[in-house]
């Protein structure tokens, strides 16, 4: 496995933040990382510093968006962003370290979302 910095990524995922208004996710941070070689099925997974790392490191929580590569990049720039809104969804209210889960998590959110984003695009 190896991984690097997505600042592309990163930077969709700022500007999905502030047009959805999705203020709980604090963006200093979040990172993104783009992973090559996963032997996994998955397209991105959204990562936490839980609450025991927090306390033992002194710091506040922590989310990675990790997105693989090579089924990630060859998406369209339509799944790519409701690919990060997924992820994104992912990071609750409280931005405490915890996650929302596919209950929350479905297509039709994340539809819902991208409706959104895609009116606020002009
Ligand atoms: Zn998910």
């Amino acid at each position: 496995m190896r991984y690097e910095p997505a600042l592309d990524i990163e930077e969709k995922a700022r500007e999905i933040v502030e047009k959805l208004k999705l203020l709980h996710i604090d963006t200093d941070n979040i990172a993104c990382i783009r992973s090559f070689g996963s032997s996994s099925r998955a397209i991105a997974r959204c990562h936490a510093l839980g609450k025991v790392m927090q306390k033992a490191m002194k710091r506040k929580a922590f989310y990675a968006l990790e997105f693989i590569s090579e089924r990630f990049d060859k998406m369209s720039e339509e799944d790519k962003i409701k690919t990060i809104i997924h992820e994104l969804l992912h990071i609750p209210k409280s931005f405490g370290g915890g996650f929302k889960h596919h209950d929350y998590v479905t297509e039709k959110t994340v539809n819902k979302f991208y409706k959104k984003f895609i009116e606020n695009e002009s």
